[in-house]
Formats: C-alpha cells, structure tokens, sequence
C-alpha cells in the first residue's frame, strides 16, 4: 500500500475528530467520519483556544472559517470574591500572545468551532463526515479490519480502513469497547454554564475581557462571545457525584454559601435565564490503542477544564498522529510513537488543571495568600509561567505530497 491514499476512519466529528480529518487529508487520505448525532448540534458552551491550538488550526486552513465567530480578549481579570469594583489583576493577553507565541489567544462557541472545522472539512473532496450513523459493527480478519457503517437513512457502507481511530469524547465506546480501557471517572465537580445577554454582565466588568471570579469552593468564568451577542458564564462547583447526577437546569443548588456574598456572582444568577448542570469527568489511563485502533481527544485523556486545555490538546493530538499515520507502516507502531510523544505532556497538562481547581476554591487564609501573590506577579508573569503550554509545536512534520482528490484503495 502507498503511504498517500490510505484510508483511514474516525469515530465522531467533534474537535478531535474534525481536526484530524483535516490533518490526514491534507497528506492526501481519505476520512470517513462516523458521527452519531443528526447534525453540528449546540451542545457545550464557550471554549477559549490558546496559541498552541490556534497555530495548528491555521496551518490547516481553518482560519478563515473561524475568525469570524472568534474573540480575542484583551485580558482575564481576575476578581477575588471581595473585590466588586477593579479587577485585583489584568493577565495580559491581546497582542502580546501574538508576539510571544506566533498566534493569538480567543474564545469562541464551541458549535461555532466544531462548524468552522467541519466547513474547512469540506474542502477536501476526500472526507466524507455521516452524521446521524446508526450502528457500526467491526470485523478482524486474516488480511486486515473492516468497518460496518449503517448511516441514518439505513444504508449500509463496508469501509477497510488502515486504522481506526476514536475521537468520540469523555465516555468513548471505542476506548472501552475496542481497546480495553478504563471507564471515565467523576472529577468531583459540576460546571454550570449558561449564556447571558452582553448588557446584563455587572458594569465592573471589561466586556471585551476574560473575567476569572473566584472565592471559597467555587469560581467562575466569563467571556464575551460578541458574534452572538452574549456572554458565555460557566460557574464551577464541587458536588458529590450522586447530587451532580440529579442535577437540572436552573439555578445551581448546592451553591456554596460564600457565592452568595459575591455581589458580581449574584448579579448575573439574577439575569442568566438558567443555567445547566455538566458533571465533570476526566479520563486517565497510558492504554491509548489496541491493534489497528487508536484514541484521540477526550476518549484518550479528558481532563478537568480549569487550565482551559481540552480541545487545544486534541488539536494538538490529531497534528501529532496524522504524520504518524502516514508515514508508518503499521498503525500499531504510529500509535507507540504518538504515546511517546503525548503521554506525559497530557500528564502535565491535566495535573496543571487539577491544581488549578485546588488553588481557584482556596478559602481564607490561603485564599488572601493567593490574592497578594497573584497581585505581586503583575500582568505577564502567566506568559512565562504557561510558555511550556503556548509555545509547544508539534513534531515537524514529514515532507508528504500535498492533498489530491478522493482515490479508492
Ligand atoms: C465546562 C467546560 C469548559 C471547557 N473549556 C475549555 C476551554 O476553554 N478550552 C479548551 O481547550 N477546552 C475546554 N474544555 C474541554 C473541551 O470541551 C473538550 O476537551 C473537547 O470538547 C474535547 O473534544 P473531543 O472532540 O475529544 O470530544 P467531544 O467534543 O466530546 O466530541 C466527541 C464527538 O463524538 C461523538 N460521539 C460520541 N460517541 C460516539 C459514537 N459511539 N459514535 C460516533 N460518534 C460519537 C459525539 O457526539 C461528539 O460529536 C472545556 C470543557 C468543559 C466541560
């Protein structure tokens, strides 16, 4: 077989799977991307893309589908739960990510992403994403793998793909089913998001800006999403995993007492319409493929979201591994050396998160020693202190020839 025109199949079209459809294709294969909802649906909220992820996805040619739904925030201010008028801090972002790490850093929603993926997708005669697949059923065989698709008008379609890859989410069948690994687990909080008109948001806010609250066992995020003409509020809680299971849209209970002292934090639950409950679940385990099969995104390593890094990482993953595939001779040994490579930058990464959440819910006195600490630091220190984060690139990628038109194998 020649290393263009290999074929490969992704299980879902969300960040992870979008992305690596495009990678692939842009080394000539042909994708096919199974995923199991009818369409791009609205599910999810913001999400912020730092540098790293965003460089990847202008060397693929989504750019252009992305700016025009993206904000690029000047700032996060930070407000400790005591301070109502003046942010404590300003962590600079704006222009100086640019120069410091070749791309900018900007929020967006994410059905807004997950559609610029899939437009910058259709580029590529040789990717074909079924929405709304039915069932698929697999079959090992003496000469290789194949891949039973029914699509959502019943059709049925056999695909022998070089590999298969599972970029379907936190609690992936593929991880499970296919490559032995562990179930997700309960990260131990609840993210409660909501969107909230622009105009609503407390007048202390820079609305152009990142705004981090935090105080005893919560904090809060919000960023502006212009392009929809709302913000987007997501407050994160603890919550024993039986309550986060039983929670529903509305107002969050369970809500620490201390939220309830922050007046910028009771403004705004005042005038979301609600609020709705996501319990968190992360996913560790070094067991990233079986055979011919591998996983990407959150089915590999899904993480607590406090350093804002989940889909950067699965961005990150599908511009490391689709070289990979490509240029090996097995998939086996393309997923080793991707292990090798992402295992332990995702180790980092996710314990970051973790810590965050420690230091974020810290009560007095910790609390007070964090503030004036974060106060010392001043305006860029975040920049050298998350370098390792921003600044990563992808292994060089192999001189392949560029993407041609849809072949069959
Ligand atoms: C509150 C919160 C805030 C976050 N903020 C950020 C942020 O600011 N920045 C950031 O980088 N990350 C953030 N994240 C993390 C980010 O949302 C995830 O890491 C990212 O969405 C993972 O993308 P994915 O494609 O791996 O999985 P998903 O986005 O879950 O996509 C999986 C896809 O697979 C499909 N699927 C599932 N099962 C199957 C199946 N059996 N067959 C076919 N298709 C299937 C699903 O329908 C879905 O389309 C946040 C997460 C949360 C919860």
């Amino acid at each position: 077989m020649s290393e263009h025109g290999r074929r490969f199949v992704i299980a879902g079209a969300g960040i992870a799977g979008l992305t690596l459809a495009l990678a692939l294709a842009k080394f000539g294969a042909s994708v096919t991307v199974l995923e199991r909802r009818p369409r791009i649906d609205e599910f999810g909220a913001g999400l912020q893309i730092s540098p790293n992820a965003r460089r990847i996805l202008d060397r693929l040619g989504a750019s252009r589908y992305l700016m025009p739904h993206m904000h690029l925030p000047g700032a996060i201010d930070i407000y400790p739960i005591w301070r109502k008028h003046r942010p404590l801090a300003s962590l600079e972002l704006g222009s100086v990510m640019q120069q410091r790490f070749g791309a900018p850093y900007g929020v967006m929603h994410r059905a807004d992403l997950v559609e610029a993926l899939h437009q910058a997708c259709k580029r590529f005669a040789t990717i074909d994403v079924l929405f709304g697949v039915k069932n698929v059923d697999f079959a090992h065989h003496a000469h290789g793998f194949t891949v039973l698709v029914e699509e959502a008008d019943g059709k049925s379609r056999t695909i022998r793909p070089f590999a298969y890859i599972g970029a379907d989410g936190v609690h992936s069948a593929t991880r499970t089913d296919l490559v032995a690994g562990p179930k997700s687990r309960y990260g131990g909080y609840v993210a409660w998001r909501a969107l909230i008109e622009i105009k609503d948001l407390p007048e202390a806010f820079n609305t152009a800006n990142t705004s981090l609250l935090w105080g005893p066992d919560f904090h809060g995020v919000v960023y502006p999403l212009p392009h929809r003409g709302v913000a987007n509020l997501v407050l994160l809680t603890r919550m024993s995993e039986r309550r986060a299971r039983q929670a529903r849209d509305g107002r969050p209970f369970m809500a620490p007492n201390a939220m309830q002292r922050s007046p910028l934090f009771v403004h705004m639950l005042d005038r979301a319409p609600k609020l709705t409950p996501w319990p968190l679940y992360e996913v560790s385990t070094r067991v990233w493929h079986k055979g011919v099969v591998g996983l990407v995104g959150d089915a590999a390593h899904a993480m607590l979201p406090f350093q804002a890094q989940g889909a950067a990482m699965a961005i990150e993953d599908a511009a490391v591994l689709a070289p990979l595939l490509m240029t090996h001779a097995e998939p086996e040994t393309a997923y080793q050396a991707y292990a090798r490579i992402r295992l332990g930058r995702m180790a980092r990464v996710a314990r970051l998160s973790a810590w965050n959440g420690q230091i974020f819910h810290l009560g007095w006195p910790l609390g007070y020693l964090r503030d004036l600490a974060v106060f010392a630091q001043g305006r860029r220190a975040h920049l050298k202190r998350l370098g390792w984060i921003y600044s990563y690139d992808p292994a060089p990628e192999p001189q392949l020839a560029p993407a041609r038109p849809f072949e069959t194998m």
